[in-house]
C-alpha cells in the first residue's frame, strides 16, 4: 500500500546531485539570481507561476537542513535573506512561500540543500 515513504524513496547518500551540474553550467537552467555564494534558478516542474530553487554553490555537507552545523549558520542566513531579494525581483513580495523539504518523509528528492520560493497565485494552507 502507498504511504508517504513509498512515494518518496529518495534518501541522503551524499552522492553528487544534479544541482552540481547546474552550478557548473553542465546542464542548462534559467538562472534568476546569482552571487558568489548562492544560485537561484526556475524549477523545471513549477508548482506555482513563480517557482524558484535557491541553493548554496558549495554544499559542504549540507545535503539536507537536518545536517546543518554551526559552520553553516552564515550560508543559512544568506539563503534566507536572499529569498526576499528574489521575491522582490520576481514581483511577488506581497505574498510568497519559502519551503525546505527535509528528508524522505517530506519528499526531498535532491540531496543538496535548497529553498523553494513559490508565488504568483493564492497559496493554500495546509500544504500536502
Ligand atoms: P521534490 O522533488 O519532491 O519537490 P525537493 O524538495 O528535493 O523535492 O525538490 C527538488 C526540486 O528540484 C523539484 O522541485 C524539482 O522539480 C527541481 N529540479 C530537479 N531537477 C531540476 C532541473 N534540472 N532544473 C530545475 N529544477 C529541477
Amino acid at each position: 500500500e502507498e504511504n508517504a515513504l513509498s512515494v518518496a524513496a529518495s534518501v541522503d547518500t551524499g552522492a553528487p546531485t544534479i544541482f552540481d551540474k547546474i552550478i557548473k553550467k553542465e546542464i542548462p537552467s534559467t538562472v534568476v539570481y546569482e552571487d558568489d555564494k548562492v544560485l537561484a534558478f526556475r524549477d523545471i516542474s513549477p508548482q506555482a507561476p513563480v517557482h524558484i530553487v535557491l541553493i548554496p554553490k558549495i554544499r559542504d555537507g549540507l545535503t539536507q537542513l537536518s545536517k546543518a552545523d554551526e559552520r553553516h549558520k552564515d550560508i543559512l542566513g544568506h539563503l534566507m535573506y536572499t529569498t526576499g531579494v528574489i521575491a522582490k525581483q520576481e514581483g511577488i513580495e506581497e505574498g510568497y512561500r519559502v519551503v525546505i523539504n527535509n528528508g524522505p518523509t517530506a519528499c526531498q528528492s535532491v540531496y543538496h540543500l535548497h529553498l523553494h520560493i513559490l508565488g504568483g497565485r493564492q497559496l493554500k494552507w495546509p500544504p500536502g
